[in-house]
């Protein structure tokens, strides 16, 4: 059952390995999923039905409400299957994602997962630039539950290499006094001589902003990746000048897209330049059209589906994300790169919307906005100008961070770009920057939200 693994294969070699890892996939499901076993006889599929990745489509959508409500029959039972080893059928480390109401949804790691996912970190950690000669700053907080981000930063810097200081912010510690507070953490970034910081991106820029107040000393970092939604370019260069004037020069602002079920995130390689998938045969996407749930061609914005090929704990097939996004698998012009790329900026679904009559891309929106000069942090809210009356008239507001006194430019030049790329006019609204704090506690919040009395939403969500 452990066969030696190909270690290095190339684009012309992807589908053929990810269609071997299908078919040793696929086994282990019939043998040890109830949830699919539940699956396939109702559809009356059998392993036979399963041949290449194509016959995937035989198989409905699996959403993420069918996941949070029975996590515990997401996972391969492999004890009685021949064959399987010790490393494969033990639980090594439970990690949470979001939940239905207030539970966490627990996503199990065998041994033999917990490996995977370090050599996973490893190359993502590469595909960022970090090698031994880097001090890396972990910046993911201590939370109640296990989360990907702190596991992202801890095994992606040990696995190549680096050292690795940790902050321990956050608010529970069980009574155990371990949280620092932000003048210890910039302590320790100046003390240990950082150089890659990694982090949520609100919680990173507000350390960044605290050192400038007290004027400390950041010269040695050089690579900042800020986690979350997608960082804007006006953010990226808020950072960027606020490092310079902590001393230092030329510091790249990388961003990662990712999700727990998918072991951590895609990496960019360079600023804008899309994220390199770090093991792209783990994993079979499909992007498919949100109307008709049929493949899109390549380059079109569609929801992303994700199948595990290489799982022995949690283990999904045809996992409907929640994203909207493009894949490229064309050799990275930045890096010449061979590894797929989500190659826009994710957004979540319920993102083509009817807003005043006109039909709204919510992705080309967040596109247009992210690429503004000025604009640190932006949400996108629909809501009504009486939110009592059904039938009131729709309102597209934006509120945006942004230095005052660029704020009636930057208003203009959001008004004038939305309506010129989506055909609305939106109301733009200065808020500080606190305002985005709470929403992104969760390491993911919504850059778009629909709060209309009634649904205008078309696309599943
Ligand atoms: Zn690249």
């Amino acid at each position: 059952m452990n066969k030696p693994r190909k270690a290095v294969y190339q684009i012309a070699d992807l589908r053929a390995v990810q269609e071997e890892r299908f078919q040793h996939q696929m086994d282990l499901v019939f043998a040890g999923h109830p949830y699919y076993k539940e699956v396939f006889d109702r559809e009356g599929l059998t392993r036979g039905d399963f041949r290449c990745l194509d016959d995937l489509r035989k198989l409905p959508i699996t959403r993420k409400e069918d996941y949070i409500a029975r996590p515990q029959e997401f996972r391969l039972r492999l004890d009685q299957v021949e064959g399987v080893s010790r490393e494969e059928r033990t639980v090594w480390d439970i990690i949470y994602t979001a939940g239905s109401t207030s539970d966490p949804t627990p996503f199990y790691d065998t041994s033999y997962d917990h490996y995977a996912r370090i050599s996973q970190l490893k190359r993502t950690a590469e595909i960022a630039g970090i090698t031994q000669e880097d001090t890396v700053m972990n910046l993911f907080p201590l939370t109640s539950v296990p989360h990907q981000g702190f596991l992202s930063v801890l095994w992606g810097s040990q696995a190549v290499g680096a050292k690795l200081v940790s902050s321990f912010g956050g608010s529970f510690d069980g009574g155990f006094q371990l949280i620092r507070r932000s003048r210890e953490t910039i302590d320790l970034i100046e003390r240990q001589g950082v150089t890659v910081i990694w982090g949520i991106g609100f919680f990173l820029r507000r350390l960044v902003i605290t050192a400038e107040e007290m004027g400390r000393d950041f010269s040695r970092v050089r690579l900042v990746l800020p986690m979350g939604e997608g960082s804007s370019a006006g953010m990226r260069e808020d950072i960027r000048r606020r490092i310079a004037n902590l001393g230092a020069s030329d510091v790249r602002v990388l961003n990662g897209y990712g999700f727990t079920e998918m072991h951590g995130p895609s990496m960019e390689c360079s600023e804008m330049g899309g994220f390199h998938l770090p093991k792209p045969a783990r994993y079979f996407f499909e992007i498919l059209d949100p109307e008709t749930f049929e493949p899109l061609p390549e380059g079109r914005p569609g929801l992303v589906v994700m199948t595990h090929l290489d799982r022995r704990g949690t283990c999904l097939l045809r996992y409907l994300v929640g994203d909207i996004c493009t894949m490229s698998s064309e050799a990275c012009p930045a890096c010449s790169g061979w590894e797929p790329r989500f190659s826009s900026i994710p957004y979540r679904t319920g993102s083509i919307v009817k807003v005043k009559g006109t039909l709204v891309n919510v992705s080309a929106l967040i596109d247009v906005l992210s690429r503004i000069q000025g604009i640190e942090e932006y949400e996108i809210i629909l809501t009504q100008k009486d939110r009592t009356d059904p039938f009131s008239e729709d309102i597209m507001l934006i509120k945006t961070t942004c230095p005052q006194h660029v704020f009636s430019s930057v208003s203009g030049q959001i008004r004038e770009a939305v309506r010129r790329n989506q055909e609305v006019t939106p109301e733009v609204e200065w808020v500080p920057l606190e305002h985005f704090a709470a929403t992104q506690m969760n390491y993911k919040f919504k850059r778009f939200k629909d709060e209309r009395v009634r649904s205008h939403q078309t696309a599943p969500g």
